[in-house]
């Protein structure tokens, strides 16, 4: 029998590498937190981590409602890109431009999110679980948020500062 015979396996399989995504994410962003300089990017952090708490929290009740089990998926494309975040803050870096690197790779993650719960919330809708779209939709746009507030730091607070050389 094929794993993957219908929309509603696809949509499974989808839901269970974003709970993956989002559990690395979460494992993920206390360190990012400890690294970044600039304070409101640190608060940035901290923010999203609590949404990302709820995000999965959110996930395990749809797993609940669809009665499947969310474990056993590794998102390998998340584990990338938390790979590469790390191998930039290992590196020499002044405080600004960190700042900024920190930034561009957290925008790699929510556009991953982003693309990842869009795809999912259309499966719910073509699939008629609506409620379960309207949750998936309320995570996109938390995604949309966080990515938005990052496109401002980094525009309005520290890419101006990582110009400057010191
Ligand atoms: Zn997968
Ligand atoms: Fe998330
Ligand atoms: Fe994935
Ligand atoms: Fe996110």
């Amino acid at each position: 029998m094929k794993n993957l015979k219908t929309l509603e396996d696809l949509f499974h399989h989808q839901l269970r590498d974003i709970y993956n995504a989002e559990q690395q994410i979460s494992k993920a962003l206390p360190e990012m937190v400890e690294e970044a300089s600039e304070n409101n990017l640190k608060q940035a952090f901290k923010d999203h981590l609590d949404e990302t708490k709820n995000q999965i929290a959110r996930l395990e009740k749809i797993g609940d409602r669809l009665d499947i089990e969310l474990t056993g998926e590794t998102c390998d494309a998340m584990k990338g890109l938390i790979e590469e975040s790390k191998e930039l803050v290992s590196k020499d870096a002044d405080d600004n431009v960190r700042d900024a690197g920190i930034i561009a790779d957290a925008q790699r993650i929510e556009h991953y999110e982003i693309s990842a719960y869009g795809t999912v919330r259309e499966y719910a809708k073509a699939l008629d679980e609506r409620e379960i779209a309207d949750q998936l939709n309320q995570t996109l746009q938390e995604e949309a948020n966080a990515d938005e507030k990052l496109n401002k730091l980094a525009m309005d607070a520290v890419n101006p500062k990582a110009k400057v050389q010191k």
